[in-house]
């Protein structure tokens, strides 16, 4: 067993195995989980976030509370996510958006000589409400991918507003930069969330136990189940 996981893990730290699809990525997170292989576990959720959470997805081979941490997981990528895209809706600097005010197809003035109020061209501004909205009621149903998709949605949303020269010239100047920092903005907000302390440390404990041959009741009294949290 030690040297199955021991390959394991260097073959998941050289990335030799390609990634999983669909019920793929739910299934070799419920292999990791029973084997207690923790890095393994992380890397799985992380793969799952790329396909919908659906029980057909889940399959059978996943404790309920292991599918209860895999769904907090996603939950707070979609909550990290959203908070992302709000960041791009918001047009005030040094907010990346601020960029696009002063498109004359939406332009607003406080009074009628005052200054130029800040809002966001109508196509920028749809494309940025619906991922966020698609994310908050699709966080389980649709996979968390947006940042793959995003520059495409990007170039299909401008298409519609070819006839706006200031839009078309803030594109040519720093659209490029401006897709690639949603991209990186939205990417790292995925990654950043990590599963549950208390997640990886009853596996720490588990293994211990195993390794050990102790019952580890004093374990269970000191760190208790993710059953009974
Ligand atoms: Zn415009």
């Amino acid at each position: 067993m030690v040297s199955v996981r021991s390959f394991i893990h260097a073959e998941v730290s050289r990335g030799a195995f390609p990634a999983p699809s669909g019920a793929e990525a739910y299934s070799e997170y419920a292999i990791a989980s029973a084997e207690d292989l923790i890095p393994e576990m992380e890397s799985a959720a992380r793969q799952t976030l790329d396909h919908p959470l659906t029980f057909e997805m889940l399959g059978k081979g996943l404790e309920g509370w292991a599918m209860g941490e895999l769904a907090s997981f996603r939950r707070r990528c979609g909550d990290n996510l959203i908070a992302c895209l709000e960041s791009f809706l918001d047009v005030e600097p040094p907010g990346p958006s601020h960029i696009w005010v002063g498109c004359p197809y939406v332009s607003r003035r406080s009074t009628p000589t005052g200054p130029v109020v800040g809002v966001l061209p109508l196509w920028l501004q749809e494309l940025l409400s619906r991922s966020r909205d698609d994310l908050k009621l699709q966080v389980y149903k649709s996979p968390l991918d947006i940042h793959s998709r995003i520059r495409e949605e990007y170039a299909k949303s401008l298409q519609t507003h070819l006839d706006c020269k200031f839009c078309v010239a803030v594109h040519v100047k720093k659209g490029f930069a401006y897709c690639a920092e949603l991209e990186k903005r939205l990417e790292q907000a995925r990654n950043k969330v990590s599963l549950p302390f208390y997640f990886s440390r009853y596996h720490e404990l588990r293994f211990a136990s195993r390794r050990y041959g102790d019952s580890s009741s004093h374990l269970s009294l000191a760190y208790p189940s993710p059953r009974n949290q």
